[in-house]
């Protein structure tokens, strides 16, 4: 995030950048590597702590650079473990950030906008409006945070796992940011995550799918939710832009060059919506040309929504079609629901500027009447 003076925060760059910014002031490009251990392998964010830079430069960087990372507002902890913090930025804006710790791994859900534009109807941040895109510093800092907090490598054991950006907004409409901060992410020189270990969601930018795959090797998951267009275009608006058929070609191409490597389709479940038998034997085909596996959701309500989470029995039933058709597929557990934790359900502080949630809030006030 930019600090309120004009010094530029160093978390914005990734190794390369880092590298490029102290040639450019005529230090060795190694400083990075320097700086960047510091930062996350010692959680130091005081210039004049570390002691290998020397003094001048020290002295130097101290006027120029910041470490500005998110403030932590609040805690809030899940009876399962799942923790949520709120991460206050500047301009009165906040984001959420969730750790979800299982018996063999920790995932952490990391937010990539304040609010989101693709208004998904049956998403709870969408309904908050959008504010702006998060710097590569905000997003990053998530993740130094948390680990942080968490007290992330202990006895060489890691507490955060996994990263999925899975959190408020769509990554690849910020995506030079997401891409600096997942570099950071899968760098040894920060968090050292392999590659199938970070995951990017996206709702179906296409040509950003594209980009992606020339960028950085981390797994791909798509927000699908329908088998349809028809249907897909009034859940996920986006849909009308690019339709199913070209986003299944655009998955294809992004695992096509790599061994083993599957997308991963999220679909909520939704009652009467999206959940028929019907509806699933039209996934199995569809999913079939992609290698894949699917996360099936249960739809997690929000005030406000008139969508309904399908049974438990049709949630089966959905599940057992899909498997038959020899598609692999797992039922999301709900996490952190007594929090809002749950997917969907993360709204952050969104100085909406797109005045959605005024709109909402009319509409409701109308069908009240
Ligand atoms: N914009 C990206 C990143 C958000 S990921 C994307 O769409 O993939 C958040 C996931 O939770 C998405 O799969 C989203 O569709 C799903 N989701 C949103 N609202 C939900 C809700 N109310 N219940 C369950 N899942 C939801």
């Amino acid at each position: 995030m930019k600090a309120v003076d004009d010094r530029v925060n160093l978390l914005d760059y990734d190794e390369a950048g880092l590298r490029k910014y102290f040639e450019a002031m005529g230090e060795k490009p190694f400083r990075a590597q320097q700086v960047l251990k510091w930062i996350f392998h010692h959680y130091e964010t005081d210039i004049n702590a570390m002691t290998d830079l020397g003094i001048t430069l020290r002295q130097q960087l101290a006027t120029r650079v910041t470490i500005g990372l998110p403030e932590i507002v609040s805690e809030q902890k899940s009876a399962d473990g799942t923790v949520k913090w709120l991460m206050g930025l500047p301009g009165g804006n906040a984001v959420e950030t969730v750790f979800i710790p299982e018996a063999k791994r920790g995932t952490l859900c990391v937010s990539s906008q304040v609010g989101c534009a693709l208004n998904c109807s049956f998403c709870s941040t969408g309904a908050q409006g959008f504010a702006r895109n998060l710097s590569a510093a905000e997003i990053i800092g998530q993740v130094w945070q948390a680990a942080r907090i968490l007290g992330h490598e202990r006895n060489g054991t890691r507490r955060i796992t996994n990263v999925v950006m899975m959190g408020m907004g769509e990554p690849l409409l910020n995506f030079d940011a997401v891409i600096s901060a997942m570099s950071l992410m899968r760098n040894d020189l920060g968090f050292g995550l392999a590659a199938k270990r970070v995951t990017l969601s996206t709702a179906g930018l296409v040509p950003a799918i594209y980009r992606l795959r020339e960028c950085i090797d981390v797994a791909l998951a798509v927000s699908l939710h329908a088998p349809v267009d028809d249907l897909r275009t009034t859940l996920v608006p986006l849909n009308r832009k690019y339709p199913i058929a070209e986003l299944m070609q655009a998955c294809r191409d992004y695992v096509s060059d790599k061994h083993k490597r599957t997308v991963t389709f999220e679909y909520t479940l939704m009652d009467g919506v999206n959940d028929s038998p019907e509806h699933a034997h039209k996934l199995v085909k569809l999913l079939r040309s992609v290698p894949s596996k699917l996360n099936l959701i249960p739809f997690n309500p929000f005030p406000g929504t008139h969508y309904r989470c399908s049974s438990k029995t049709r949630i089966i039933r959905f599940q057992e079609i899909v498997m038959a058709g020899g598609v692999i597929a797992i039922v999301r557990k709900t996490r952190g629901e007594d929090i809002d934790a749950a997917c969907g359900q993360l709204v952050g502080k969104v100085r909406d500027r797109t005045r959605r949630s005024e709109r909402l809030k009319l509409k409701r006030e109308e069908m009240s009447i």
